[in-house]
């Protein structure tokens, strides 16, 4: 690996994993909501880890852009001082460093200067602090996700799962997984209070009676009847299980489940970078396909939206993501008869 990648990896591992020690010392009180005007959900640990995540890659890579979910505009509107001392405070204990307010707010609306590199090359990053805030709220799954892109294209990415049993297996087990890959050197796992780091790799599973399909708690964020239809067209019998959250690109990438099938809430939905660009490069290191539900490559280029883009399909191999797609195919069709 080299020096660059290693220094890529190492800053994003260290603020993924400041930024889940505030997203468990908010869980370790009552986490309050504070709704945004699209009535999706906020909290103080999603400004927070924003705050912490910007604050360690801005200072190593001063040229790289920066796409984020989070302003400070509403923060400063909505957090009144109790807000404003508690975050102060959950920054300031996990950065070791004296921060206050106004330093806090500079972090989260920090976009950096994209300059080319001397090979000409545009490094930006695509970073959602807190995906799945209803997950996160509910004490269920969540993820912080840091991906970055060079011209584009996903490169290197952390996603970090907090809540994710370390042994889906063992759910009474240790919690808590980071999921790490950069291009050309393949994914990791390792636990994010410190164990082994473990090579992962997609499922070699063929039989399609047994591919397990994962997909979204929130039916408004997908279409869960058209996923049990392709169930049925491709003849796809390992059941299908809702987690919140891109934990599901870890899932995939670590072999413990086949297929995660994202479609279209909505004709007019337009997935976000910041919830594809970790989890993206991790799947694919992993070996497996990600796609939108044409089996179009997801485009990165169009700024914060993958507006080109309809849905996305993750799949532990080529023979399973063609099997996926002639079913939404079949399923597609049947629904509009
Ligand atoms: P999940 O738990 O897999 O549904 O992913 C959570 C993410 O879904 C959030 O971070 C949002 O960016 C995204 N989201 C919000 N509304 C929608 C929607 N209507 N359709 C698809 N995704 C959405
Ligand atoms: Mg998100």
């Amino acid at each position: 690996m080299s020096d660059e990648i290693n220094l890529i990896l190492e800053t994003a591992c260290r603020a993924g994993i400041t930024a889940a020690k505030i997203c468990r010392a908010v869980l370790a009180e009552t986490p309050e909501s504070l709704e945004k005007g699209d009535k999706s959900p906020v909290t103080l640990a999603d400004y927070g880890c924003q705050a912490a995540i910007l604050r360690e890659i801005s200072a190593t890579f001063p040229d790289h852009g920066i796409i984020a979910e989070e302003g400070s505009e509403h923060l400063r509107k909505s957090a009144g001082d109790a807000g404003a001392e508690k975050i102060v405070n959950l920054v300031s204990d996990a950065t070791g460093e004296t921060v206050n307010f106004d330093q806090v707010c500079a972090w989260i609306d920090h976009q950096g200067s994209p300059t080319p590199d001397d090979d000409g090359a545009v490094w930006t990053w695509a970073i959602d602090p807190i995906d799945g805030t209803k997950g996160f709220l509910r004490r269920d799954q969540y993820a912080v996700a840091i991906g970055l892109m060079k011209d584009g294209v996903p490169f290197a990415g952390v996603l970090v799962c907090p809540n994710l049993p370390v042994d889906l297996e063992n759910p009474d087990g240790q919690r808590g997984v980071l999921f790490c890959a950069a291009e050309g050197c393949g994914a990791t796992a390792v636990p994010v209070d410190g164990g082994e780091t473990r090579a992962i790799k997609s499922s070699g599973l063929s039989n399609p009676g047994e591919w397990r399909v994962l997909g979204s708690v929130e039916s408004a964020h997908g279409d869960p009847s058209l996923v049990v239809s392709m169930m049925e067209s491709a003849g796809v019998g390992g059941g299908f299980v809702r987690y919140d959250s891109q934990v599901k690109y870890g899932i995939v990438a670590s072999g413990e489940a086949e297929i995660y099938v994202r479609p279209r809430s909505r004709p007019d939905y337009r997935e976000n970078i910041w919830d594809h660009a970790a989890g993206t490069i991790v799947a694919q290191e992993a070996g497996a396909i990600v796609t939108d539900l044409d089996g179009c490559p997801l485009d990165f280029t169009l700024g914060s939206k993958l507006t080109e883009n309809r849905g996305v399909l993750v799949t532990a191999a080529p023979a399973v993501h063609q099997q996926v797609l002639d079913g939404l195919r079949v399923a597609k069709e049947a629904s509009a008869d």
